[in-house]
């Protein structure tokens, strides 16, 4: 108890959330009956439930955040309707600590270069910008930075562009982070940066991509809200634009595009944590983005990547109608999963969004390929929850590695079919 009130002070005095207690529970409902018992439970918004991984189809797991004051509620409400369920995290405070401790390594030092960042760390949004001036610095002739906009709270937009020059070549879009408490991803992104730089002139399927076409990444696609999660609430994942008329912040920055917009498996409640928005791009970091888009109507891959859950997912979210490149997107994404498990036996799910995972609307891939992105895809990096969004920063090597086997699948692909 004494150990409790101490952190409270803590949280007093840095504002950085604890979660004392809380459990991430997972469940299994074992048909429609209980999917439609477990919509109810987390529509009771005094719980404070927090999904962390939805499922729409009986037999899928689905990951609950639960505060430490609603778990006897939610643990008699499945128990009473017979609903299975397991503690997949037992007190989220002690994963939290963890990561905060490995953050303050005492041996950190601010790095002077690329070549000593500590990719095996999570790092923080200033950090994550002080990487990029240097990989650009020490890349001039390979890598600018180009800034698409300004986020709601009127952080720089960054977008990183690779490409060994010509005008208007054809273009490969990634991005991280959208979701700002998925923590490997931006981790990710970094590495993928450097990945580029290293393996240009030396890999000679890079070498050949880049010899034709421009690689975007945008490595903290939702500044604001991971500026958040590193001060205020680690577990931060929408943007943090207010709602007006609504006491709740954030618009789900993955339900925000102008396909299938406002439908189902999206939120018309600023309180949810898949709110949509008051209209399709209402959110600056989904705007620019679109307008990036626009300006270059030669992307040939679109890839936004996420985490957790380890899926790899092409359009549709919003409907059940199979795009018409169905057959070679599934075909695409089987081998492009089938050598990522390769390098250390990572296994993952693809198809379709809306048969993979759940319907979603307003997604960005959905988006991306309806303007003509063939090759336009979805990654739900590791893990599959032990850890959920708290991935151990050892992993972010690990998860890197076996992600850019499978980027360097699709970009080839994207390459080969590019006219
Ligand atoms: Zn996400």
């Amino acid at each position: 108890m004494r150990l409790f009130l101490l952190t409270s002070l803590f949280v007093a005095i840095f504002g950085l959330k604890t979660f004392d207690g809380d459990q991430v529970l997972r469940i299994l409902a074992k048909d429609e009956v209980q999917i439609s018992l477990l919509q109810d439970l987390t529509q009771m918004e005094d719980l404070e439930l927090d999904i962390w991984r939805e499922a729409s189809q009986p037999a899928l797991p689905v990951d609950i955040h639960v505060p430490f004051h609603s778990i006897p509620m939610v643990k008699a409400f499945l128990e009473f309707h017979n609903i299975q369920y397991s503690i997949m995290i037992k007190d989220l405070q002690v994963i939290l600590d963890e990561e905060q401790r490995e953050m303050q390594s005492p041996h950190f030092t601010e790095p002077r270069s690329t070549d000593n960042y500590d990719y095996a760390m999570y790092h923080t949004l200033s950090e994550i910008y002080a990487f990029m001036d240097m990989l650009v610095a020490e890349n001039p002739t390979l890598v600018s930075k180009l800034q698409i906009g300004n986020s709601y709270e009127n952080r720089p937009l960054y977008v990183l562009k690779f490409s060994t020059g010509g005008s208007n070549r054809p273009g490969i879009w990634i991005d991280t982070g959208i979701h700002s408490r998925e923590w490997v991803t931006q981790a990710s992104g970094t590495w993928f940066a450097k990945k580029i730089v290293s393996d240009y002139g030396h890999d000679a399927t890079l070498t050949a991509i880049l010899n034709e076409m421009d690689i975007f990444l945008e490595i903290v696609t939702n500044p604001d809200g991971f500026y958040y999660t590193h001060t205020t609430n680690r577990m931060w994942r929408k943007t943090r634009k207010p709602s007006p008329g609504s006491t709740c912040v954030g618009v789900d920055p993955n339900r925000n595009w102008d396909a299938g917009f406002g439908g189902a498996g999206a939120s018309a409640n600023p309180c949810s944590e898949t709110y949509h928005g008051p209209k399709a791009n209402s959110e600056p970091e989904v705007k620019h983005i679109v307008d990036f888009v626009n300006s270059h109507r030669n992307l040939k891959a679109f890839v936004s990547i996420h985490s957790y859950s380890q899926m790899l997912m092409y359009p549709y979210g919003y409907t059940r109608t199979p795009v018409p490149d169905q057959l070679e997107l599934h075909e695409l994404a089987k081998k492009a999963i089938t050598k990522l498990a390769s390098l250390y036996g990572t296994s993952y799910r693809y198809g379709s969004i809306i048969n993979t995972i759940y319907q979603a609307s307003g997604g960005t891939i959905d988006w991306t390929y309806k303007q003509g992105i063939k090759y336009s895809y979805t990654f739900e990096l590791r893990d599959t929850g032990r850890y959920g969004f708290l991935l151990p920063a050892n992993q972010i090597i690990p998860t890197a590695e076996e992600t850019w086997i499978a980027l360097m699948v699709i970009m080839q692909q994207a390459k080969d079919n590019m006219y």
